[in-house]
């Protein structure tokens, strides 16, 4: 396996470099084949598909551009129970996904006890290994949780720039939430964050300050995709910062790639919102490994709307599931067989 070493020197000559690879106009393909490379090199071919239950809408947290924000009185709150979720969880062993995704909104609308309780059950009951991402909690939940059983923990820093951060977030800071990435990591959680890309407010140097930021906290897993404007909240009315530009998502991705050679990194549901149909496909040429197929119930999904143009939210988890598989083959890929743990643990770091 190559070791893909990457000199940088200070940190404004590290932003400027990146920054410099991301207006690139000319050697765009270039990018795409080198990421591809990388992840082949390190990743290999398989891509490993990891389901996604959306088990509760309900949310304290009002940040500016989430559908699901809880000024957002369009939303119906669900919370769904631990037999409904468990239900889900061995359905998805059947059709070859190893890990299932628990996400739900920011609150304890079920509480860190029924969490952990569902977390116990999942590695009873099924060979999955488990993921949650329920944003910021306290060190000692993410401990508790961890000793149920819990495997991997995803959640986004969102932009690195701290005043962006602030303007998007009324109920926490970056440094708060960076202090969560650090607990996680502390506990031997595979740690998983990333961004959303055009962000309104965002430059191309904060841009590239986010891909190095992945890269400083050498995550396990990171997940980046574009901001879309969701019309029921403040930034409804605006605009993604790359409109017009949309090759800008998929350079991230591949300059993301290049510098997290051995990151799981999903092609995320939001390029398919944004190329409908061929946006995740495009993204696993070009630096992504992993799927994540959304396994809500259907009659939920319209209740958990993070942004618009979200795909497959009438197809059942069995026919979505099939959709993926020919998907991934329809690319020349393989199906990731056994969980597809973060190849970094015991690796030592650059
Ligand atoms: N509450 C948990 C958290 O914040 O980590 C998990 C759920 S949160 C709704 C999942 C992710 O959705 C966020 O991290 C954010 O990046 C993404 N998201 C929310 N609104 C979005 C939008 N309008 N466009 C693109 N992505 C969005």
């Amino acid at each position: 396996m190559r070791k893909n070493r990457i000199i940088l020197f200070d940190k404004d000559e590290r932003t400027k470099a990146i920054s410099m690879l991301l207006t690139k106009g000319d050697g765009i393909e270039g990018i795409y084949r080198e990421a591809d490379d990388i992840r082949k090199q390190n990743m290999g071919d398989e891509v490993y598909i990891r389901g996604i239950i959306e088990f509760s809408s309900i949310c304290a947290n009002d940040c500016l551009y989430c559908g699901i924000r809880a000024s957002n009185m369009s939303v119906n709150r669900y919370a769904m129970n631990a037999d409904e979720i468990l239900d889900i969880a061995r359905t998805m062993e059947s059709v070859q996904q190893t890990t299932v995704v628990l996400q739900s909104g920011e609150t304890p609308g079920i509480n860190d006890d029924e969490i952990g309780a569902i977390i116990r059950r999942i590695k009873h009951e099924t060979n999955l290994a488990v993921t949650l991402s329920v944003g910021n909690r306290p060190y000692k939940t993410y401990k508790y949780w961890r000793d149920c059983g819990m495997d991997r923990y995803l959640l986004r820093f969102e932009t690195s720039d701290s005043d962006l951060f602030e303007r998007l977030h009324p109920d926490c800071s970056l440094d708060e939430r960076l202090e969560c990435l650090y607990a996680l990591k502390k506990l031997g959680i595979q740690t998983g964050s990333g961004f959303m890309i055009g962000l309104p407010g965002e430059t191309i140097d904060i841009l590239a300050d986010n891909i190095l930021l992945c890269r400083k906290l050498d995550l396990d897993m990171i997940g980046i995709g574009p901001f879309i404007p969701h019309p029921d909240t403040p930034l409804g009315r605006e605009k993604n910062a790359y409109e017009g530009d949309e090759d800008m998502f998929f350079k991230a991705l591949s300059v993301l790639r290049i510098f997290n050679p051995d990151a799981h990194i999903p092609a995320t549901t939001a390029f398919d919102a944004v190329f409908p149909g061929v946006g995740r496909n495009l993204a696993l040429q070009r630096g992504a490994n992993i799927f994540m197929p959304n396994n809500t119930p259907v009659e939920l999904r319209k209740d958990y709307i993070l942004y618009p143009g979200k795909p497959c939210v009438d197809e059942s988890i069995e026919q979505y599931a099939r959709s993926v598989l020919m998907r991934i083959e329809s690319i020349g890929r393989i199906t990731g067989k056994g969980h597809g743990h973060s190849i970094k643990r015991n690796r030592d770091i650059e």
